[in-house]
């Protein structure tokens, strides 16, 4: 069975550096799509109280023979339990049917309330009371990053972000690993909102050179780049197919070719209009 490497982090534990996206599939759907993804090798389940899906991930978890300490489950903090994160994450427990999780996350920063210091002086809190194992953020910004640290020395072990081939942030990037913190690219493949493959064809004889698709070049682009990945698919081929990036690598010449091609251009929200609650 393919092995999927880890990525240290900060706090000395370490995450596989591919998962599973579950964004819009529900408790019913996500059920037989985690079962198959298992059964292909997987244990990295990405998930949110947002997504609605936490009880489907939590029976799909229970039901799937695989052992707990197997497998790497991330779920976020909600932007309207910003001020009440500890029942928050109580809750989302429940619904997985869990003792913990391996990564909690602030899923935004909610810029409009300015409350990404307070929700992360409880996040700290989380952690020691051993809720989460590792916590993080998303969508954070570096003023979003110099507000936490201002009222905390814990800094967040990852940052979620969008981050595909047409919107690369190399600049984000290098200001969280100036700061420590490892970077999760959040719509790997374009969201959903567009096809990387028409919008970007130069990736085609990329792919043809290598025997691969475009989504197979995209994404093991983003695991050379050091970057943790977790495509979201409700199809057996597509879920076989993003897990099958590791028997090929791209050359300096490819990875270049590929960062030339980024746009500075956003397919999902900005960290500053993320304020919905
Ligand atoms: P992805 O970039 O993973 O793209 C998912 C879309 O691509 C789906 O429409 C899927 O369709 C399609 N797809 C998947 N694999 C293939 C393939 N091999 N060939 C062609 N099409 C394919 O987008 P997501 O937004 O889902 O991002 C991944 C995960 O990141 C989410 O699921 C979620 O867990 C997380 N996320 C976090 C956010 C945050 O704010 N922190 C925001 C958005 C996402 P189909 O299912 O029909 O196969």
């Amino acid at each position: 069975m393919t092995t999927v490497p880890r990525i240290q982090l900060s706090d000395g534990t370490s995450i596989p550096q591919l998962g599973l996206g579950t964004y819009k599939l529900d408790d019913d759907t996500v059920i037989p799509v985690i079962h198959e993804a298992l059964e292909i090798g997987y244990r990295h389940i990405d998930t949110a109280k947002i997504y609605r899906n936490e009880s489907g991930v939590g029976r799909a978890i229970a039901t799937s023979g695989v052992a707990r300490d197997d497998l790497y489950i991330t779920t976020k903090l909600w932007n309207d339990d910003h001020l009440q994160a500890r029942s928050a994450i109580e809750a989302s427990l429940e619904r997985l049917g869990l003792d913990h999780v391996d990564l909690y996350l602030v899923h935004w920063p909610f810029h409009s309330a300015g409350t990404a210091a307070r929700a992360w002086e409880q996040m700290v809190e989380i952690r020691e009371a051993g809720l989460a194992t590792s916590i993080g953020v998303s969508n954070f910004l570096p003023e979003h990053l110099d507000a936490i640290a201002a009222v905390s020395d814990v800094v967040p072990v990852i940052n979620q972000i969008e981050v595909h081939p047409l919107l690369q942030q190399a600049e984000l990037r290098a200001e969280c690993a100036k700061r420590g913190i490892r970077v999760e690219s959040w719509g790997p493949l374009g969201h959903g909102s567009v096809s990387l493959a028409e919008e970007l064809p130069q990736l085609a004889a990329i792919a043809e050179a290598h025997g691969k698709s475009v989504p197979q070049v995209v994404l093991r682009w983003h695991i050379e780049e050091g970057l943790i990945i977790f495509p979201k698919s409700a199809h057996s081929a597509r879920l076989r197919e993003n897990f099958d990036i590791f028997d090929f690598s791209l050359n300096a010449t490819e990875m270049d070719a590929i960062r030339a091609l980024n746009q500075d251009r956003r397919v999902g929200v900005h960290p500053h209009e993320g304020n919905w609650s």
